[in-house]
């Protein structure tokens, strides 16, 4: 049998985008709020600021996104601008060096206009501190001169709309956290919506797929359009190369299992978080940069990509001293769980007994 190649496989099942996401990225990505499916608690509340910001004829108040990588908020922050009428300007936290280069994309900004700033998080705290008086009072001071002669200068800005994304809001400093007017937390999707994502993927591609194959896409693509979308593409290739009319559950399960991808969308790094935890650390408590460097990832992307998947399924629970596996990653690893007794007394010794 072949092994398929191991470095592709992880990569498959990352929500962070790459470059062959970003050229179809635009034609998949939906335009408006009625055609974002999925996250109701996030368009209900979207579509009541927006009406009434419309209503008074303001700009919307500031807005936060946060959520694993993939899930939607660089389109929400698209579809705030559409559904406001006004212009988008997109940048990213890490592209944003100086002090200086934040002034001027602000003084750049027209009344009403919406800035994206993506990865908000690692906005370097110089830089940040710009953000807080053009997010309350729009408005930037800026220092003329150097040296004793030196001043400073408040130049007014144009009311805009800050829309920031972040895949972990308690890097956060709390004086920018508490300047947004609205604080969105994206969810993983449920197999409907992800079923309706790949359908409505499928039909802007061009692909035809049957129920029953984007029933089994949707399950197997962790609750992340984006890695839904990347995971059809694959799949159409195999429907192609078999000459089949359409991508059944039978072509999307061969496509899947040739990329190491199991029932439940974990992949190969995954598992290997895991089996880490469970076989070099006793099942845990294990701190995140030790599972990092047995596992030869990075502590950050398995706190942003990989975890937050692992802690929905149940399969690893975050203590104050570190990653613990559950007996349901024992089982879903087919491994025997630690006897009930030892098991009942490494969680009571992380939280203590109930009593
Ligand atoms: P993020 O900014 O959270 O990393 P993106 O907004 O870039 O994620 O979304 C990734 C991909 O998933 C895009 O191609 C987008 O079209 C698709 N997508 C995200 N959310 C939805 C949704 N609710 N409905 C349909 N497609 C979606």
């Amino acid at each position: 049998m072949t092994s398929p190649d191991s470095s592709i496989a992880p990569r498959m099942m990352s929500g962070k985008n790459r470059e062959e996401d970003t050229r179809t990225d635009r034609s998949l990505r939906p335009r408006s709020l009625d055609e974002y499916i999925g996250q109701h608690r996030v368009k209900n509340n979207l579509r009541i600021f927006i009406e009434a910001a419309r209503g008074r004829e303001e700009p919307l108040d500031h807005v936060l996104l946060y959520g694993p990588p993939g899930l939607g908020k660089t389109t929400l922050a698209t579809i705030i601008a559409t559904e406001m009428g006004v212009n988008l300007r997109v940048t990213s936290g890490p592209a944003i060096e100086r002090q200086g280069d934040l002034v001027s994309i602000l003084t750049n900004l027209k009344h009403g206009d919406v800035l994206f700033i993506d990865e908000i998080h690692r906005l370097n705290r110089v830089v940040e501190e710009v953000l807080y008086p053009a997010m309350e009072d729009y408005a930037v001071d800026i220092v003329i001169g150097k040296g004793p002669s030196a001043r400073t200068m408040r130049i007014n800005l144009p009311k805009f709309t800050l829309v920031g994304a972040t895949t972990r809001l308690a890097l956060m400093t709390g004086p920018l956290r508490d300047r947004f007017g609205a604080v969105l937390r994206l969810d993983f999707y449920d197999d409907e919506a992800m079923g309706q994502i790949i359908r409505r993927s499928a039909s802007v591609l061009d692909v035809s797929i049957a129920e029953d194959g984007a029933t089994t896409l949707a399950r197997r693509s962790r609750g992340t359009p984006r890695i839904a979308n990347r995971l059809l593409k694959r799949v159409r290739d195999v429907a192609q190369v078999r000459g089949a009319d359409s991508v059944t559950a039978e072509i999307a399960d061969a496509a899947l299992d040739l990329l190491e991808i199991d029932e439940l969308g974990l992949d190969e790094v995954d598992r290997r978080i895991l089996l880490s935890v469970i076989e070099k650390f006793d099942g845990g408590p294990v701190g995140v940069d030790t599972l990092a460097a047995a596992t030869s990832e990075e502590a950050d992307t398995i706190m942003d990509v990989y975890e937050p998947y692992l802690i929905q399924l149940g399969f690893i629970q975050r203590t104050p001293r570190g990653r613990v596996a559950t007996r349901l990653a024992y089982e879903h690893l087919r491994l025997q769980p630690p006897s009930s007794a030892s098991f009942y007394n490494a969680q009571q010794a992380l939280f203590g007994d109930p009593e």
